[in-house]
């Protein structure tokens, strides 16, 4: 679906016309291409006093090949191996240089006043982030922060701050660039790769202003960054059109072997889609009485079990409450809600879900916010983030995660089909100022996905440009 408007404000004229008028002007999109980098430039690493994470990340940035700057400038080769832990970037070094991605470790903050670092670190090098930039800040998930009394109290308080930090930067940072936090658990340090990789790269393209928690699994799996599914098995939902199409290919595309699942009357469709990316297909109501276990039954004969159980099937039948039969409401919380909860509960029970296994429930802003005309759909989709509140403990026992995305307004057939002025104010009323695209969603599904996310669990992360909707 295409956005003319976008296209226009980005065009020769339209860059002449937007600024003097007042217009918003949504920047372009920078878009993962195969083979690409996972940070296209420098990297300004920064750490508040007492902070743990900086080795841990200085770490993963020379990994990954970044180009990673402290406050002393470039980092040496060797230094992130030597463990060495960055310092507030003072503005004094570096001339006028310009950053793809900032990441300060705020582990170290323990009072309001400490909070004083945040600025410290990001003021002076506000307006030196690129186009597409990343900024992601690193924090203590809150009810875990370490000590006694009220040290250990203001320490949370001050962690938890920095959730209104970083949304706020969120919504001031422009032209495309995006800022996350991380909430990491004080055992679980070396969990963080997987998700620094997804944040810092535009794979991450849609995702702004949300918080991330990770927690320690136990697990640190050998891993493949370049086909990080190979060998696996991904069941996919509604994966004949739309966002489900694109995570069928995106899963694929990271080496998983995917079976498509949709209602019969699309299984032409269905079709075209597993054979162009070597999947498989099967047909089925999600919500027949049987299908639960006829699903779990297939799975394990064909595939002798599933990696991966992505819960994208969803419909919508919005009316006003109202005006709302009975059956409209009940078709709704089949589809979106009771079949993803009784197909997992399944699937558990016959163990058809392999060790490291990942579970991923798609919901919606409309299950954060709410939306007009939506009570039954908005009810389905806050359930999906229950369902992933709810079941999160009793999998990781299992050595499985389960977690969320919460799409806003991604450009589908779907969306297409609203009334013009209403698309038009989805797109724009965020801080991207615009749609998404379903491989927006499909990317977050597939950092989910990743061994390499064994620690992250329980969370649903919007999928919305940072929707002013729920914000
Ligand atoms: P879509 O209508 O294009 O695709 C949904 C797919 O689910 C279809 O292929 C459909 O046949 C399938 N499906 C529906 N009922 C089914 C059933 N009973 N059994 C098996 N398959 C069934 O929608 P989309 O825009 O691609 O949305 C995908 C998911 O994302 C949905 O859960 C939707 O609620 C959610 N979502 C979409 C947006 C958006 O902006 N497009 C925003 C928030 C959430």
């Amino acid at each position: 679906m295409s956005d003319r408007y976008q296209q226009f404000v980005n065009s020769f004229l339209g860059k002449q016309i937007a600024p003097r008028v007042g217009l918003p002007q949504p920047p372009f999109l920078k878009r993962h291409r195969p083979g690409a980098p996972v940070v296209d430039g420098p990297v300004l690493l920064g750490q508040a006093d007492g902070g743990r994470l900086g080795p841990a990340v200085s770490r993963v940035l020379a990994v990954i090949g970044a180009e990673t700057w402290t406050a002393e400038g470039p980092l040496r080769d060797g230094a992130a191996e030597a463990g060495l832990s960055p310092k507030i970037w003072s503005g004094a070094t570096g001339g006028d240089q310009r950053f793809q991605a900032l990441v300060f470790d705020a582990t170290g903050i323990s009072s309001a006043a400490e909070l004083a670092q945040l600025h410290a670190f990001f003021q002076p090098v506000a307006r030196r982030v690129r186009p597409s930039g990343r900024v992601v800040v690193l924090g203590t998930t809150p009810e875990l922060v370490p000590g006694t009394g009220a040290a250990k109290a203001s320490a949370r308080v001050a962690q938890r701050a920095l959730e209104g930090f970083t949304r706020s930067l969120g919504k001031e940072i422009g032209k495309g660039s995006t800022v996350q936090l991380v909430y990491v658990a004080p055992d679980a340090d070396d969990q963080i790769e997987s998700t620094l990789r997804f944040l810092l790269s535009p794979k991450s393209a849609f995702v702004s202003g949300q918080v991330v928690r990770i927690s320690q699994s136990g697990r640190k799996p050998d891993l493949n960054w370049t086909e990080p599914l190979k060998g696996k098995v991904a069941l996919v939902t509604g994966a004949s059109r739309g966002i489900g199409e694109a995570i069928a290919e995106t899963l694929a595309r990271d080496g998983a072997h995917v079976v498509g699942l949709d209602i019969e009357p699309l299984a032409d469709d269905l079709k075209k889609v597993t054979d162009r990316i070597g999947g498989s297909a099967i047909t089925f109501d999600v919500t027949a009485q049987d299908a639960p276990a006829e699903l779990a039954a297939k799975l394990k004969a064909d595939h002798g079990g599933v990696d991966i159980v992505v819960h994208n099937a969803g419909i919508t039948r919005d009316k006003l409450l109202a005006n709302m039969k009975p059956e409209v409401w009940a078709q709704v919380i089949a589809v979106n809600l009771e079949a993803p909860e009784r197909i997992t509960r399944e699937l558990l029970k016959q163990k058809a879900i392999n060790p490291e296994g990942r579970i991923i429930g798609v919901a919606s802003i409309a299950g954060v916010a709410g939306n007009r005309g939506q009570t039954n759909y908005g009810t389905s989709k806050a359930g999906v983030i229950g369902f992933v509140d709810a079941f999160a403990a009793e999998v990781a026992k299992q050595q499985l995660t389960i977690n969320a995305v919460a799409p806003g307004f991604i450009e589908t057939k779907m969306t297409a089909a609203i009334p013009l002025t209403i698309r038009e104010a989805g797109r724009r009323m965020s801080s991207l100022g615009q749609g998404g695209l379903p491989i927006d969603v499909a990317e977050t599904i597939a950092w989910y996905a990743s061994p390499g996310s064994a620690g992250v669990n329980g969370n649903t992360v919007r999928v919305c440009g940072q929707s002013l909707i729920g914000a």
